[in-house]
């Protein structure tokens, strides 16, 4: 802890938030999330964040792609569930859901006013989920509670304007955070957490070879797993941003420059047994 309300993450903290399994546990208690996103050439954004949830232990992992009018034709990976338009009707049956990898900015906000309107737990918020927040900002008064938005500074700076150093920019997380009743994680060297009531975590795992494309579609798919598995915003936030960083330097321990978002998704079953 620095300061009265700054906390870096660090290993040891992880223990008390993290959720525990037992052998009677089934796929329903591990969680059903939706990944909402991908568009005309960005549907691998989309499909890594889905197979970072499958990772990350998710039970059920549906992907919904807009304007796919059938799911029987979309096989996204083999552990996946296609999720069509017509489909999306019962939101309420999956336990969290995370829009935006590659989703493309939706020129049309009313798909996502009324996902914002009929799904009351937390979601996850990325990439274009966040470009399309900017420019109808309307919609933050529509974000259920707890809910974690996730940028790195350019989209943040979409979000609350341009900002001239780390600091101003950390401090205008804080009342972002404050001001809209999120969780804000601005993404970096050292992500930072920004909580409703002022608190703010700094992460302690990562490497710069993590920035590569796809990097952040993964830490969405690892948030919107632990929320599906019962955490609360803040842990799932934390904790995501730590598995997410601890499998950054796993994998780039044998491919360095060379790793790729893939190679992260992979590395973060291992980030699991490091914690025992
Ligand atoms: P995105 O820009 O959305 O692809 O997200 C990039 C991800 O990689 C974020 O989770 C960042 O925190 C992480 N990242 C990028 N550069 C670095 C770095 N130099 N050190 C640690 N993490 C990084
Ligand atoms: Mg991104």
């Amino acid at each position: 802890q620095f300061g009265e309300d700054k906390f870096f993450i660090q290993k040891k903290d992880l223990a008390i938030r993290h959720k525990f399994f037992h052998k009677f546990s089934h796929k329903g208690d591990f969680g059903r999330v939706l990944l909402i996103g991908g568009s005309p050439g960005k549907v691998g954004a989309i499909l890594m964040a889905s197979r970072a949830a499958l990772r990350t232990g998710s039970g059920l992992v549906h992907c919904h792609l807009p304007g796919s009018e059938s799911s029987s034709s979309l096989v996204v990976a083999a552990e996946i569930m296609a999720v069509a338009d017509s489909e999306l009707e019962m939101l309420d049956n999956f336990d969290a859901i995370g829009v935006g990898p590659g989703w493309g900015i939706q020129n049309d906000f009313s798909f996502f006013e009324s996902l914002l309107n009929r799904f009351r737990k937390p979601v996850v918020i990325d990439a274009d989920g966040l470009n399309t927040l900017a420019l109808y900002p309307h919609l933050l008064k529509l974000l259920p509670l707890q809910s974690i938005l996730t940028p790195h500074f350019k989209e943040f700076e979409r979000l609350v304007g341009d900002c001239s150093n780390h600091l101003e920019r950390l401090e205008k997380a804080r009342s972002f955070s404050r001001k809209n009743n999120c969780i804000l994680i601005l993404k970096g060297a050292f992500t930072s957490i920004s909580l409703p009531n002022g608190k703010q975590f700094f992460n302690s795992t990562g490497n710069q070879y993590m920035a590569t494309a796809g990097s952040g579609d993964v830490l969405t798919g690892i948030i919107t797993s632990f929320l599906g598995q019962g955490y609360s915003s803040e842990n799932a936030a934390i904790c995501g941003v730590y598995h997410h960083g601890l499998a950054g330097e796993l994998a780039s321990v044998s491919k360095k420059r060379g790793m790729i978002a893939s190679d992260i998704i992979e590395a973060i079953p291992e980030t699991f047994v490091q914690m025992q």
